[in-house]
């Protein structure tokens, strides 16, 4: 038989679409996806069985069957991977940028969930007329910052947007060479600067400047001081930077506004967990700033959001800027911003917040749940498990230096690499994510809820 004839033949083999729609595996994936869908995964799957049977020959009926489900199996587990969905973070990085910055309190997520409904989002209960949003969101953060006045915006990047071209369009912003950060995910101070439509004035170096530089670049062109907490990055050694009172004493000389990018947003003292370099919102304001903006995901531990506060006049030209109908928050935004300045409010913020209390956790504390974890971890037959002394870590972009003690709970596993074993509890539901260090995997339960435990030791169990 000539060779093009004996292919024809063999293609025979090759299944038709409908007889793969049948299968279950199909109609799971139709499910999932829809018909259109399915159709095109369906047929990709049969152009690559054609292609491989072009050069290797073809397979039987029911081998290429059984191919074009596994490429089905591998469509839906794709899908299902790359569906947005919750993890357990066993890193012990407390606000995980890549793991969605900080988890909410039950509160929060009791709120959002409320405001999912129709809500009083622009409505006023008591006369039945027209409300303000997110009035009461702001309203507790200007009471918990001490703040004339406050305001919410997307995110932090879309705050200092917002108050740079509000106060200093066209204008000078005066900043040190030492704080021309950038924070990551692209937020680069001279780079927002520049979008805002005001000029970037810098002084004094990198390591020093001085309240006389600040003073000397002040001109009639001038219209904001900035100053920005640089995050991520510290200088270290011969270094100097004004007190935050000085500069803003100096800006009030000169009727001039003094704007701090405060980033992490710090609302009660966190010192004593090693966070004393990160500013407090409220002795930023007690110190003069007449604009400090922060974060909502990273210490405060609510959702992503801008959060401004100042002195009134200040805010209400934001307000007014036609920019902040395109960076204000939605309803849910407010909803868990609400529910979580509330616990600050009350004082509770230790108890109920998650970020605040994974933070707290003493390392003795976290030594014993350690210890008991490993203690019900009957996988360690075949994985060798010991508690090590390590770090967590902030995280967020926030206190870089810091490390909080903590106990590791290091694995080895008898027959897979660190690597493997941490790729296998990816796979789970839910996904575990570890850290890796010296072909060990590890496990810091303080950024794990005690809630997940028991799922974590199963997951470990079951890897084993
Ligand atoms: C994190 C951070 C930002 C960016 O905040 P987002 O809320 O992620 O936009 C801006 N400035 C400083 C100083 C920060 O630390």
């Amino acid at each position: 038989m000539p060779a093009d004839s004996k292919n024809k033949t063999e293609l025979r083999n090759l299944p038709s679409v409908d007889s793969i729609l049948q299968t279950d595996t199909a109609k799971l994936v139709e499910n999932k996806f829809g018909r259109d869908k399915t159709l095109n995964i369906v047929r990709t799957a049969i152009d690559r069985i054609r292609d491989v049977a072009a050069s290797n020959g073809m397979q039987s009926k029911e081998a290429a069957i059984a191919e074009i489900e596994r490429y089905l199996q591998r469509a839906l587990s794709s899908e299902s991977k790359h569906r947005i969905q919750r993890v357990i973070n066993a890193t012990g990085i407390v606000i995980h940028t890549n793991l969605g910055r900080s988890p909410l309190s039950e509160a929060a997520v009791a709120s959002i969930s409320a405001a999912s409904s129709y809500c009083n989002l622009e409505y006023d209960l008591e006369t039945g007329a027209r409300g303000r949003r997110g009035r009461q969101a702001e309203k507790l953060l200007a009471e918990i910052t001490g703040a004339e006045e406050a305001l919410i915006v997307n995110n932090c990047a879309a705050a200092a947007l917002l108050v740079l071209s509000t106060l200093a369009k066209a204008g000078e912003v005066i900043v040190s060479r030492g704080e021309l950060v950038e924070i990551g995910g692209d937020f680069r101070i001279p780079d927002v600067l520049e979008q805002s439509g005001a000029k970037l004035k810098e002084i004094g170096t990198t390591n020093r400047t001085k309240l006389t530089d600040y003073e000397r670049a002040i001109s009639s062109e001038t219209k904001l001081i900035l100053r920005v907490h640089p995050s991520n990055y510290r200088i270290t050694g011969f270094t100097e930077t004004p007190e935050l009172s000085d500069l803003a004493a100096l800006a009030h000389k000169h009727d001039l506004p003094l704007f701090e990018d405060a980033g992490s947003g710090m609302l009660v003292d966190l010192a004593e967990f090693g966070l004393g370099d990160e500013p407090l919102i409220r002795s930023s304001i007690d110190d003069g700033a007449d604009i400090v903006s922060f974060s909502g995901d990273k210490l405060m531990g609510g959702v992503q959001a801008g959060m401004i506060v100042g002195r009134k006049v200040l805010i209400q030209r934001l307000r007014k800027n036609p920019m902040y109908r395109a960076l204000r928050v939605d309803k849910l935004a407010y909803a868990a911003i609400e529910a979580t300045l509330s616990l600050f409010a009350q004082g509770t913020a230790f108890d109920e917040i998650p970020v605040m209390r994974m933070l707290s956790i003493s390392d003795e504390d976290l030594k014993k749940r350690a210890v008991s974890f490993v203690e019900k971890a009957s996988a360690a037959k075949s994985m060798k498990i010991e508690i090590i002394d390590g770090n967590s870590a902030i995280g967020g972009g926030a206190a870089p230096g810091v490390m909080l003690p903590t106990a590791l709970i290091a694995i080895e596993h008898a027959k897979l690499s660190a690597n493997e074993f941490a790729s296998v509890l990816r796979s789970l539901e839910p996904p575990v994510i570890t850290r890796l260090a010296d072909d060990k995997l590890l496990i810091d339960l303080r950024t794990v809820a005690e809630s997940d435990e028991e799922i974590l030791l199963k997951s470990i169990n079951d890897a084993a």
